[in-house]
């Protein structure tokens, strides 16, 4: 299929053209016909799959009839963070090259008095972070009963952040009759009950089966005693050939701490978090993207969906504590086609996290040893005491898991490509028999990992406050034990 028989505009067209698109991807090909129909689409896609474009291009179209009044923004598009926002207006930017559209970016850190200057002008596009978006409509700045499109994006993110209930706030402040298009990267309870509350018999659109890391990631795992996680990483890098990567942490002072210790080392890298001034955040990114900084130090929230090409490496310095923010985070690589190289270092007590990950994505992370390293094993604690199986211990190259429907594939890919000095993939070994918990007396005691199997519980974040919410907008951060969305409460068609 092409862009041509989507129903676009011959500006529009340009536009893609100009943006040297060949073929609509999976996403635009089946969100674009129904957004301009006018029909709610219900997207589940992550980010790298051309979601922006899905629904910035027919909205251009649609937007192109019609004016803006002062105030009172045409249509709404909520991003969870500074740097989602300042994409999605690049996208309007892009595509819209050929149209004349007025946008306004509302977001935390940036000065009021240019946002306000802006939607007094009028705009089609308000691209908004929740906060910022509630602080100018309660200043009387806005008025968002004449929004005909809204669009949430990365709705799994505004949970985990807490921002629903700004975001049901925000709904309850648009017209009813309205067009909305939702996206999530993955669609939990929550958030399919939350499309059911905002959507009206939504066309609804999956690309790519919830939390499956793009097939041009290769990734590995690194087990290694805690302290020695900055040398692996070290280690990594050096023999990787590294051209630019992200570099994850759980906490943002460790990305701090961090980045210190690799500028120390002679590494060329700065950080990114939440906790930094916009412009500061702004500035390093820019820099990133033009290659003058190769790595950087990042939180989850700050990193999330940047959208940077040809990046060739991804690090997880820690294990993520959620599960899908491992997918999220090694698809910041191998985008477009494109290799990537996923690495992520686990200390042993890393070991549920990583088990929690492994039944997300549905297959093992193949192991690798770092050189001059000794490979630790993972340990697996019993979540209820109850003997849900004294396993074994998986050494860096331990065979955990039963055999996947793409585990000898991937492997053989995974092998092939890990063949570079400093890195080894391990032989596994020969299956072992299943333990008998009676003749395991060793004290540290280790589960297998049992595909298919019910998600480990989640485990509890570490310590508020220090977890990157992303400071988007200064903002406290309500969580559902605070707060009961109304949308939790109401009884919907999918009970
Ligand atoms: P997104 O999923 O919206 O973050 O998009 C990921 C990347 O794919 C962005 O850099 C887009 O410029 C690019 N992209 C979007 N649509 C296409 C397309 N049809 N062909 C090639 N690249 C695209």
């Amino acid at each position: 299929m092409n862009f041509s028989d989507l129903g676009l505009s011959p500006e529009v067209l340009r536009a893609v053209e100009d943006a040297g698109y060949k073929q609509p991807t999976p996403i635009q090909e089946q969100a674009i016909p129904y957004v301009l129909m006018g029909r709610d689409v219900l997207g589940c896609a992550q980010t790298g799959t051309g979601k922006t474009a899905s629904f910035t291009l027919p909205m251009i179209d649609i937007l192109a009839s019609g004016r803006a009044r002062a105030r009172m923004p045409r249509t709404l598009v909520i991003e969870p963070t500074r740097e989602l926002a300042a994409q999605v207006s690049e996208a309007f930017d892009v595509y819209g090259k050929h149209h004349k559209l007025n946008q306004a970016l509302l977001i935390g850190g940036e000065s009021f008095t240019d946002q306000e200057r802006k939607l007094d002008r009028g705009v089609d596009v308000l691209i908004a972070t929740p906060g910022r978006l509630i602080d100018l409509f309660e200043r009387g700045k806005i008025l968002l009963s004449d929004v005909k499109i809204l669009v949430i994006d990365e709705a799994d993110r505004m949970l985990d952040m807490g921002f629903i209930p700004d975001v049901e706030r925000i709904v309850g402040l648009l017209p009813k009759i309205r067009q909305t298009l939702f996206f999530s990267a993955t669609m939990p309870p929550e958030i399919r009950r939350l499309a059911d509350a905002f959507l009206m018999n939504p066309k609804e659109i999956s690309v790519a089966p919830p939390a499956s890391p793009a097939a041009t990631v290769v990734q590995a795992l690194a087990v290694v005693a805690a302290d020695e996680k900055r040398d692996a990483l070290r280690r990594l890098i050096r023999s990787e050939n590294v051209k630019n990567a992200l570099i994850f942490c759980n906490r943002k002072r460790d990305v701090d701490i961090l980045c210190r210790a690799l500028k120390k080392d002679g590494f060329d890298v700065a950080a990114l978090h939440g906790d930094m001034p916009q412009p500061k955040r702004t500035e390093t990114l820019e820099r990133f993207r033009n290659n003058e900084i190769r790595l950087l130090v990042c939180s989850d929230v700050a990193a999330r969906g940047l959208d940077i090409q040809g990046m060739s490496h991804v690090f997880n310095f820690d294990v993520p504590i959620h599960a899908e923010d491992y997918v999220h985070r090694i698809g910041r690589t191998g985008r477009a086609g494109r290799e990537g190289r996923a690495f992520t270092l686990a200390a042993p007590e890393d070991g549920r996290f990583v088990q929690a990950i492994e039944q997300l994505i549905g297959r093992p992370i193949p192991p690798v040893s770092v050189d001059g390293l000794a490979a630790a094993a993972l340990s697996f604690e019993e979540s209820d005491g109850r003997g849900r199986g004294r396993g074994r211990s998986r050494r860096g190259g331990g065979k955990p898991h039963a055999a996947g429907p793409h585990r000898g594939e991937r492997q053989g890919q995974q092998h092939q490509s890990h063949q570079r000095q400093g890195v080894h993939r391990h032989e596994p070994p020969r299956a072992a028999k299943a333990p008998q918990p009676a003749r395991t007396p060793e004290p540290a005691r280790y589960a297998p990992i049992t595909m298919g199997a019910a998600p480990a519980p989640r485990p509890a974040a570490p310590e508020a406050g220090d977890r990157d919410h992303g400071g988007d907008d200064g903002q406290r951060v309500v969580g559902f034990g605070d707060h009961m969305p109304a949308f939790l409460a109401r009884r919907t068609a999918r009970g």
